[in-house]
C-alpha cells in the first residue's frame, strides 16, 4: 500500500488518533505533521485505537504511547494475533506448515519464508485496553461505536459516529481494492466466510444511516451497500474460477490452483510476500467453497482439492 489514512478525533480529554500506521521514521515524521496541522503534538493524544494488527495500522502505537502516555486499544483476538508472531521462530515454523499445506515445490519454498526478526518486532505491542464489539464511551464526548468485523484479521474492528455521519472501516471495506483475506493455518475458522458475514452485518449495523465512508487506504467514499454487493460478487466471481480450475486439472494443491487462476499481475510477478498471500486467499475460498459443500480434499499431504457437484444429491 502506498499510504495508510490516519485519523485523529477530537475529545474532551485530548485527540484519539485512529490507525497511527508504519513502524519507520518518515512515516513518524509524517504523523507528527498531520497531528501538528490539526492544531495538537503527539504528545497532546489521549488514546490509540488500533482497526486491526498489521503493521501498516498498529506499527507506531507503541511510539506514540511512549511519546504521550496514551493508552492503546484493540480487539482481544487481534492482540493474541499479535502474540502469536513475538516469537519469530514460532511464525517462521507456523510458516513453514503453511506452506507444506499449500503443497508449495520444496525449491520454491526458500522464496516465501517469511523473517522472524521482523515477526518478532512487529509482535512487541501489547494494548492497554480490550475493544470489545459494541464498545461505546472509547472517545470522549463523541458517540463513537466500535463493531468487530472478524475476516481481514480475526479482530478487525469498525467504528460508527452516528452523530457525524462516518464509518471507519479499515481495512474492512475500501472503495476500488479489495481486502487481502487469507488463512493461513491447517484447521482454523472459514475467514472469507467470516468476512462477507463480516460485511453484511456492516449494512445492517449502519442501516438507514448512508455514513461517509473514511477507510484506512485510498479514498473515502459514499454507498457502503453497493460496495459490499461488489464485494460478495467479487468472491463469487474468484469462487468460480477457483471451481473451473478445479475442473480443468481434475484436483490440485492450493499451489497447483493459485498458479492458474488469475491475479492483478501475473503467476510470475506474483512474488514473496504477495505470493504467499494469494496461495492463503486460495486457501481461504477453498475453505469457504468446501463448507458450502462445493469442494472436497482428500486429507493426504500436500491436501488435493477437487470440485464436487454444484447441487449435491
Ligand atoms: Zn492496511
Amino acid at each position: 500500500m502506498r499510504y495508510v489514512v490516519c485519523y485523529l478525533m477530537e475529545s474532551s480529554s485530548g485527540p484519539v488518533l485512529l490507525d497511527p500506521g508504519w513502524p519507520t521514521d518518515v512515516s513518524w515524521d509524517a504523523l507528527a505533521h498531520g497531528i501538528g496541522t490539526a492544531g495538537w503534538a503527539v504528545t497532546d493524544v489521549h488514546g490509540v485505537l488500533i482497526s486491526h494488527a498489521h503493521s501498516d495500522h498498529h506499527g507506531l502505537a507503541a511510539r506514540v504511547r511512549e511519546a504521550s502516555g496514551a493508552w492503546v486499544g484493540m480487539h482481544r483476538e487481534d492482540a493474541k494475533l499479535l502474540a502469536t508472531y513475538r516469537d519469530g521462530s514460532e511464525a517462521e515454523k507456523r510458516n513453514g506448515d503453511f506452506l507444506r499445506l499449500c503443497g508449495v515445490p520444496a525449491e520454491e519454498q526458500t522464496a516465501l519464508l517469511v523473517d522472524p526478526a521482523w515477526h518478532a518486532r512487529i509482535g512487541e505491542l501489547t494494548p492497554d485496553r480490550f475493544v470489545e464489539d459494541g464498545a461505546v464511551g472509547l472517545v470522549p464526548g463523541r458517540d463513537l461505536h466500535a463493531r468487530w468485523t472478524p475476516g481481514h484479521t480475526p479482530g478487525h474492528l469498525c467504528f460508527v459516529d452516528r452523530e457525524a455521519g462516518v464509518l471507519f472501516t479499515g481495512d474492512h471495506l475500501l472503495p476500488r481494492i479489495t481486502s487481502h483475506v487469507g488463512t493461513y493455518d491447517a484447521g482454523g475458522p472459514d475467514v472469507l466466510g467470516e468476512y462477507l458475514h463480516s460485511l453484511d452485518a456492516l449494512v445492517t449495523w449502519v442501516g438507514e444511516l448512508d455514513p461517509e465512508v473514511l477507510p484506512a487506504h485510498e479514498y473515502r467514499f459514499r454507498g457502503v451497500r453497493t460496495r459490499v454487493s461488489a464485494l460478495g460478487r467479487h468472491h463469487e466471481q474468484r469462487a468460480a474460477e477457483i471451481r473451473a480450475r478445479l475442473l480443468e486439472i481434475g484436483g490440485g494443491t492450493v499451489w497447483e490452483i493459485a498458479a492458474g487462476i488469475p491475479w492483478s499481475r501475473t503467476w510470475e510477478q506474483t512474488l514473496g510476500g504477495r505470493r504467499r498471500m494469494a496461495l492463503a486467499e486460495t486457501l481461504a475460498h477453498l475453505r469457504e467453497l468446501a463448507a458450502r459443500g462445493l469442494v472436497a480434499t482428500d486429507g493426504s499431504p500436500p491436501p488435493i482439492w477437487s470440485a464436487r457437484p454444484s447441487t449435491p444429491d
